[in-house]
């Protein structure tokens, strides 16, 4: 590496890491080495979609090599951290140890259990692509399962759907999976039109969607009761035993299905100075990203928490907009570096907070208002198709949903399974 390069590792390849990719990128004093445990970068807020076979997932991702195509001074380096050593500039990861001259962690957050070890061990995640195929292959498994049935109770265990957690994500699960009942499933399914009436939706709250507004909650509410999902609010999953979801208000839901989006936790770092570390895992950055008592080494996104931006001193949401506008500036603040300005402080400015609900509805807490309906769901379109990373994602994306909503038939629900368990990468030790 020349003399004036500056080596930059970005481990994850979220909106965080990818935006800052992105803008750092143009500035040819900085080698740039993305490391990432997958090969793509993916679209969090439609995972959802991808579940219930309303598109595919490559609508939604982008492999990392093709996106650096023809960018010799960005790499890709394929595997998962395992520590940082921050006074020797090294990260280790699960395919060989690398060395930088600043260090980005933009791992994101991982699903939190809250310690309940049957459910952790039964549910089913939904925070990546991975999760999404998972619980799209099951949801279908267990809808051949119920309509071979001949006991009623088996049925009902096979079509049983507990959703636990009333946030955007559980809300628009349900809201999916209402309408994939009511509009697929008595298509090709003939004996299970009654599909949409065994989803539950739990939440610990007396409200769904609770960072939203109220009327944001109640126009939720009533479009899914409207769709047939049952909701239980002010109420708990605490565990899941003999194959039912056990609720706090005592009842048990019999189920081969629970999908958990109650929580999260930001992904550990080994190696980072104890007191770095705070509430929920993130790690604790200064009003530059910077990780507290490190010299070189910045967190962003998620996995951060930020308390000196006067308007959120509890630290920003967990939400795309802040990963993004996070790794703009600071891409931005490491050029400064290199021209010897001082960096500029974040703030967050945000632009507002959307959950589809069903397939023409949705809510938008806008700066300027409320929006509801159809108009926030076109309002949801447009924001959810700009982000996308590539041309050929939105143009594809656009055109399924178009498909979609004209035909009443979005993909094709195949069962896809693994034939073995894959083998992950060998670790071999390759110091750059
Ligand atoms: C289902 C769902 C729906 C959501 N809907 C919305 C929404 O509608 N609007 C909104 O604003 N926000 C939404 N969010 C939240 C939003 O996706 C996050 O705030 C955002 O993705 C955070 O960006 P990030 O870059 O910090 O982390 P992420 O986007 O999570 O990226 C983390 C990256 O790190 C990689 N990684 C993780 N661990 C390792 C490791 N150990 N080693 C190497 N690589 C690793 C991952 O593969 C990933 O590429 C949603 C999230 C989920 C899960």
């Amino acid at each position: 590496m020349k003399d004036n390069t500056k080596h930059v590792i970005v481990i994850g390849g979220g909106f965080a890491g990818i935006n800052l990719i992105k803008h750092l990128g143009k500035d040819k004093r900085f080698i740039i080495t993305l490391v990432d445990r997958n090969n793509y970068h993916f679209f969090p807020p439609l995972i959802y979609q991808v579940a219930a076979a309303f598109i595919e997932p490559s609508n939604i991702s982008y492999p990392f090599r093709r996106l650096f195509q023809e960018k010799p001074h960005i790499r890709f380096h394929m595997g998962e951290l395992k520590r940082i050593d921050p006074r020797a500039r090294e990260v280790e990861t699960t395919t060989g140890t690398l060395s930088y001259d600043y260090l980005v962690l933009a791992m994101g957050t991982g699903t939190n259990y809250f310690g309940f070890e049957n459910i952790a061990k039964f549910a089913v995640p939904m925070k990546t692509l991975d999760d999404a195929m998972n619980l799209r292959n099951h949801i279908l498994l267990r809808m051949e399962c119920a309509v071979r049935a001949t006991d009623p109770a088996e049925r009902d265990k096979a079509l049983n759907i507990v959703i636990a957690g009333g946030g955007p994500t559980g809300v628009e699960l349900a809201g999916i999976l209402a309408e994939m009942g009511r509009e697929i499933v008595a298509k090709e399914y003939p004996e299970l039109t009654d599909f949409h009436a065994h989803l539950y939706l739990v939440n610990s709250a007396p409200v769904l969607l609770p960072p939203m507004s109220t009327k944001a909650q109640r126009e939720a509410y009533t479009v899914l009761k409207k769709l047939g999902a049952k909701i239980v609010l002010n109420t708990k999953v605490v565990d899941y035993a003999s194959g039912n979801v056990m609720l706090s208000s005592g009842e048990a839901i019999p189920t081969d299905t629970l999908i958990w989006t109650s929580g999260v936790v930001a992904v550990r770092v080994e190696g980072l100075p104890g007191d770095a570390v705070a509430r929920g895992g993130r790690i604790s950055v200064d009003a530059f990203n910077r990780v507290a008592h490190t010299e070189s080494v910045f967190a962003l996104g998620d996995q951060c928490v930020m308390t000196d931006d006067e308007n959120y001193p509890e630290g920003h949401p967990q939400v795309a907009q802040v990963a993004i506008q996070q790794g703009k500036l600071l891409a931005k603040n490491l050029s400064r570096m290199a021209d010897g300005k001082p960096m500029q402080p974040f703030m967050y400015r945000d632009k507002g907070t959307m959950a589809i609900i069903s397939k023409y509805r949705a809510v938008a807490d806008l700066p300027k208002g409320f929006l509801r309906g159809w108009i926030a769901w076109v309002s949801w379109l447009f924001v959810h198709i700009i982000p996308l990373i590539s041309f050929r994602n939105k143009v594809v994306l656009a055109t399924n949903w178009a498909w979609s909503f004209v035909t009443n038939d979005p993909t094709l629900r195949l069962i896809l399974r693994p034939s073995k368990e894959q083998k992950q990468p060998s670790t071999e030790d390759s110091k750059q």
